[in-house]
């Protein structure tokens, strides 16, 4: 795989041109952040767990016809995805009551969402991602209140393609984020990153036992942290990772 020039860098991944101008390559870095970005480590053979941990997600949802910029994974740590405009959007779908709703809302934590209960946040770090409706994506001209309907659709569709999957081996998914952008015909498609980073992964069976950055957002040590990433690996992938 052919790097290009670098287009742009984020905490945990950058992004390339590639030799197709439709086409990019992000590099999953092997750091790990929480809580704004202002916890922050690095834990070796991080970027290489999630990267194709979320192209296993993706080749799922892609099964599925459910649109993603997912082409193709290089190991160690890059993904061959379309060329998108990303939407500054964050869309949460929720299954079971967890994490920041609970703070928010009178629900008890493990209440289960059928439907799953989506929520849109937009990503801006001084107003510290407030969450929007369909309203303000029309205002804040990021697309129509039809369009913003179609993006939690397609979370919702997401959620359900990825907790079925999930379930056959023994997880649960209680939450998820992803982001959308727009691809060079308008179209709204799944980009970004998903794997532990961006979900709530419990195990099916032991009570309190979860497989995601909760494990980090908590203050656990890194190795176990690193445990905690290795565990899904194999869980989903049937092998063990080639850490470096
Ligand atoms: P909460 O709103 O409860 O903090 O998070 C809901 C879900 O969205 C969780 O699965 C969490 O991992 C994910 N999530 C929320 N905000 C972010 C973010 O800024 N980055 C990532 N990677 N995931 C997020």
């Amino acid at each position: 795989m052919k790097l290009g020039k670098k287009i742009s860098e984020g905490k945990t991944k950058i992004v390339y041109e590639s030799d197709n101008p439709n086409e990019v390559i992000l590099e999953f870095k092997d750091d790990i952040t929480a809580g704004d970005g202002l916890k922050h480590d690095i834990i070796k053979d991080k970027g290489y767990l999630n990267a194709a941990i979320s192209a296993e997600f993706f080749r799922i949802l892609n099964k599925k016809g459910i649109p993603t910029h997912f082409i193709e994974f290089t190991p160690p740590r890059f993904m061959k995805v379309k060329s998108l405009v990303m939407l500054p959007v964050e869309v949460v779908c929720r299954r079971i009551a967890a994490g920041h709703l609970l703070k928010r809302l009178p629900i008890k934590a493990g209440t289960n969402f059928k439907p799953g209960l989506v929520e849109l946040y937009y990503k801006d770090d001084e107003h510290h991602d407030p969450m929007i409706n369909e309203d303000h994506i029309r205002i804040l001209n990021l697309g129509t209140v039809d369009e913003a309907r179609e993006i939690k659709e397609i979370t919702v569709k997401v959620s359900d393609a990825l907790a079925e999957y999930l379930t056959s081996y023994g997880i649960v998914l209680a939450d998820l984020k992803i982001e959308f952008g727009r691809d060079k015909n308008n179209n709204l498609v799944v980009g970004d990153e998903i794997n532990g980073d961006s979900c709530r992964l419990w195990d099916e069976k032991i009570e309190g036992k979860i497989y995601d950055k909760d494990v980090y957002r908590k203050g656990a040590p890194l190795n176990k942290v690193k445990d905690t990433y290795i565990e899904l690996y194999k869980m989903l992938l049937k092998k063990d990772p080639k850490l470096g």
